[in-house]
């Protein structure tokens, strides 16, 4: 019988493309451009689509490749797949929601404790080894401020939002929830190999978030409305020098709102890993030296990619094998 083929259009990471290799599947690594797509699957009866972000699944190309069996998304997002038509096709969909919240929450106390010490900035200045005014510099950083003690506000309690509340709590912060669909979080700390110690974090109203946080980060899918859900009105209620970070989608800071709120000093520092109009932000938020920047980043490490394989190549292995 022929091998089962998988193409991998936006790669896989080789772990996960060795599991699925032993368990006798051929996997094509190759990028097909839309246009290619469709007459590639065709001829070499693809039953195995895998995609991240880069490769758009749209109505047209399901209908045009009888063959697939399995979209799989590595990683979270499927604004990039016709999710409802291909299962009215009667196709599997597939993706890893899990495997990079770790990453995401990591990324957002990179950026956390690169605005409280001011390294966004210092790393910018500094490197300008011409014109280093050690000194100078040394002074206009030396006002930082400690993590610990202080409160964190996550708005969205879901995978990231409850991993992020781990980091939290091993900094010794507090951490204050909200999520209009999550009661409480049982958070889990483990400490090398010793049975994990599980803290239960119940969610609070969006008001006590955005008043008596001292940080605040966003762990939200896009509204339906697509409108923001920090805006102009939420950003007032917030603490006059709050540090604000978007890990999750561009639009849900509007991003107006949230440049004039650092102009007038109401945001000390803002943290972005997701922005309007990607890959083309906006310059007024790339030029300006109070946030903390980041392109889209937060799933990107090398132990998701590795996850992500891994459990895309479990979840096609099961498929076949019932
Ligand atoms: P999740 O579904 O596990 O959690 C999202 C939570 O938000 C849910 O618990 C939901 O109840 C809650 N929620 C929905 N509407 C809300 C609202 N108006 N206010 C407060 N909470 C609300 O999703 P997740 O895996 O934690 O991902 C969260 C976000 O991060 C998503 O937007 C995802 O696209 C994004 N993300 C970004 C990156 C990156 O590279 N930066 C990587 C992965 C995911």
């Amino acid at each position: 019988m022929d091998k089962i083929k998988i193409l991998a259009n936006d790669g896989i990471d080789d772990s996960g493309k060795k599991i699925l290799e032993e368990a006798g599947f051929v996997v094509i690594t190759d990028t097909k451009s839309a246009l290619e797509l469709p007459s590639f699957i065709n001829q070499q009866n693809i039953q195995v689509l895998l995609v991240r972000s880069a490769t758009k699944v749209r109505k047209e190309l399901i209908d045009e490749c009888a063959s697939l069996k399995i979209i799989g998304r590595g990683g979270v997002g499927m604004d990039n797949i016709d999710v409802a038509y291909a299962k009215e096709k009667g196709i599997e969909v597939i993706n890893t929601p899990a495997a990079s919240s770790q990453s995401v929450a990591e990324l957002v106390f990179a950026h956390l404790f690169s605005c409280v010490r001011f390294l966004h900035q210092s790393n910018v200045a500094m490197h300008h080894v011409e014109n280093c005014h050690f000194n100078e510099l040394k002074k206009s950083y030396s006002k930082g401020i400690e993590l610990r003690g202080k409160t964190l506000g996550i708005i969205g309690f879901g995978r990231i939002g409850q991993s992020l509340a781990s980091y939290a709590l091993g900094c010794g912060m507090k951490v204050l929830a909200y999520d209009p669909f999550v009661e409480k979080g049982v958070i889990k700390i483990a400490i090398e190999e010793q049975t994990p110690i599980e803290i239960t974090i119940k969610t609070k109203s969006f008001d006590e978030v955005l008043t008596t946080s001292d940080f605040i980060s966003l762990h939200v899918p896009m509204p339906n409305n697509g409108q923001p859900i920090i805006g102009e009105p939420e950003i007032k209620k917030m603490k006059k020098g709050i540090i604000l970070i978007n890990a999750s989608r561009g639009g849900i800071v509007d991003e107006i709102a949230l440049l004039n709120a650092i102009h007038s000093n109401h945001i000390y520092a803002a943290a972005l890993d997701v922005f309007n109009n990607e890959p083309e932000p906006s310059l007024h938020i790339l030029s300006n030296k109070n946030i903390s920047l980041s392109p889209h980043i937060g799933a990107s490490t090398i132990e998701a990619q590795e996850r992500i394989g891994a459990e895309l190549a479990e979840k096609i292995i099961a498929f076949f094998s019932k």
